[in-house]
């Protein structure tokens, strides 16, 4: 073993490959509170610690100025710093963040939630003084932002490693022109959308790293194992040889990956399989398109809602689905409708804060209570249909009749845009998201009415296992080859095939992206997959060295498995001929 004062951490590997480089620890994301605003998992007492720490060194440097400003003769900039120093010791100030701090909030949000309320206070006024004491108030909050532990902009370097405690979805929209080399959080789980981006963007990633910020600091060397779901902060000069020939042969086999791109899908026995692309922002499609994927199986649309205090009205939701259809090149683009909630919040919607949001107001049950705002996300739909091959999907359907009601709502979109005198596509696919157990359990009475399945594995093995997709703790419970998940897939296929119109099945959940769950779902009777860019040529490889009728086998035996022992048994049976394959 290499010595040395490195540290090694375990997390989920979550996105695989390695990564060196130096930790760039975001303040931003150093916030407790989560997107959605419930409060994170937080010792307050350890919060209002850190933050009456913060303060009293922001105001020792205060003094510090002031006295040095005095000294200089410049009494007029030594008052300045005399208020900022006044106001820190203000309780009504402090008093509110406080006791944020003591419901749960991190330190830096409950500071920023407060601050940002005295600024909205004095931007109202908007004399020339309440102008000043905004500046004042700005001046502060960074100050002592600053003093909580890093700087008050995010400032990443090329090639550097985001350190983060917990990553909002919409924090991780701008990673690629940051051109972030690896992700490391304290929490979140391998379905997580840190995850998801991750995956779709290539970079190795490790969630879930318990303690992580307290042995981390901004500028420390790392070392990021997503394959192993390990850290190493500061590599003994060993370790970084070691992961620098991995890098090397990363390289190596991202090339090899790279000769799959414009081969099809196809097991051993010649069977084959359309393999479909994940993309959260039109612009994925491309790179999807060049790595070889036959279209895209989803397209989250909620990444457009996030962050901002206005919905996307009809034409920049348009010109959005419109540029993914365009670079799809007449391949089919599975535009999912808004799937805010559980973990993507959007304030936009007017959501508050919810106990249970994963069981609560989200998906398609927002947008059924919200019909012009979702007659608005329709019409932008249709009217992208017009440019190329779009299917429309619904998320989070648990009833016959939430579909007939989406459905009824797409059909008076139609006839809107029909009524504006716009061209409208007469047939325009409308499918559903298979992510919660009651749609599999009934997806003979949905195959009447929906036009194609999309398997939402990452939902559907959370509602399924009630284990929280996104909750390190009870990662281990989250089984996409659990048979109770298999059994549920099977009855959806069965159904989707049983029925007169023969409709398609696909899978679009992280698991359909993984060669040992997403071969096993094939086995099932799944007859598209879709996934992130780089794992669309590890799949046709994979594929490539199993027969259909190995994955049928192994999927059906799993499911029927008569007891745990046994899964467990025929579970590492396939993990084993799986590795073999893989390395043949
Ligand atoms: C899923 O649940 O598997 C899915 C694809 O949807 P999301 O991850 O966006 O909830
Ligand atoms: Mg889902």
């Amino acid at each position: 073993m290499p010595e040395g004062n490195e540290i090694r951490m375990k997390g989920l590997g979550v996105s695989p490959g390695v990564a060196i480089g130096c930790a760039m620890v975001s303040v931003h994301a150093q916030s407790y509170e989560k997107a959605d605003g419930t409060p994170a998992l937080t010792d307050p007492k350890r919060e209002e610690e850190r933050f009456l720490k913060a303060v009293a060194e922001s105001r020792r440097q205060l003094v510090e100025l002031r006295e040095r400003l005095k000294q200089e003769g410049k009494v007029k900039e030594a008052e300045i710093f005399e208020a900022h120093a006044l106001f820190l010791d203000d309780p009504e100030v402090l008093g509110p963040i406080k006791k944020k701090i003591d419901k749960g909030v991190g330190a830096e949000a409950a500071l920023n939630n407060v601050m940002n309320r005295c600024l909205a206070v004095f931007e109202k006024i908007g004399t020339p003084a309440a102008e000043r004491q905004a500046a004042d108030v700005r001046d502060i909050t960074a100050r002592i932002l600053n003093n909580l532990g890093g700087g008050p902009a995010e400032v990443l370097k090329k090639g550097g490693i985001l350190v983060a405690r917990e990553l909002a979805p919409s924090e991780t929209a701008d990673l690629e022109k940051r051109e972030v080399a690896a992700l490391v959080t304290e929490y979140g789980g391998s379905t997580s959308h840190t995850a998801l981006v991750a995956q779709a963007m290539d970079l190795p990633a490790v969630l879930g790293v318990a303690n992580l910020l307290t042995h981390i600091e901004d500028g420390d060397l790392l070392v990021v194992d997503g394959t192993k779901g390990e850290i190493i902060i500061n590599p003994s000069p060993e370790t970084q040889a070691i992961y620098g020939e991995m890098l090397a042969e990363q390289r190596r086999e991202r090339s090899e990956l790279k000769a799959l791109r414009g081969v099809k899908a196809k097991t051993k026995d010649g069977r084959s399989v359309t393999l479909l692309g994940n993309i959260t922002i039109p612009e994925e499609t491309k790179r999807l398109i060049e790595y070889g994927a036959e279209g895209i199986g989803l397209y989250r649309t909620e990444f457009l809602f996030m962050g901002r205090r206005e919905l996307p009205d009809e034409e920049e939701q348009y010109a959005n689905y419109a540029k993914a259809v365009v670079a799809a090149e007449g391949k089919p683009v599975t535009i999912r409708t808004l799937d805010l909630g559980g973990d993507k919040f959007a304030a936009v919607l007017g959501k508050t804060r919810e106990s249970n949001p994963f069981l609560g107001w989200r998906a398609i049950r927002i947008c059924l209570d919200r019909p012009d705002f979702f007659r608005t996300q329709l019409r932008a739909m249709i009217r992208a249909a017009n440019l190329g091959n779009v299917r429309i999907m619904f998320p989070m359907i648990a009833t016959v009749e939430e579909f007939r009601h989406a459905k009824s709502l797409f059909l008076e979109a139609k006839a809107e845009l029909t009524a504006r005198g716009e061209k409208v596509k007469e047939y325009i696919p409308c499918g559903m998201m298979v992510e919660i157990p009651a749609a599999a359990l009934m997806a003979d009475h949905f195959a009447k009415h929906v036009d194609f399945f999309s398997i939402g594995s990452n939902d559907l093995v959370q509602y399924t296992l009630a284990a929280d997709r996104g909750n390190a703790k009870v990662a281990k419970l989250y089984d996409a080859l659990h048979p109770a998940v298999l059994r549920l897939i099977s009855m959806t296929v069965e159904a989707a095939r049983r029925g007169e119109r023969k409709i398609d099945v696909c899978c679009c959940g992280a698991a359909a992206g993984k060669p040992e769950s997403g071969l096993l779902y094939l086995g099932l009777g799944v007859n598209e997959l879709s996934m992130p860019a780089e794992a669309q040529s590890i799949m046709k490889r994979a594929m490539a060295r199993f027969d259909f009728e190995d994955c049928e086998n192994a999927a059906r035996k799993i499911a029927q498995a008569p007891d745990f022992d046994t899964y467990k048994e025929l579970r590492a049976e396939w993990a084993a001929q799986f590795k073999k394959e893989r390395e043949k």
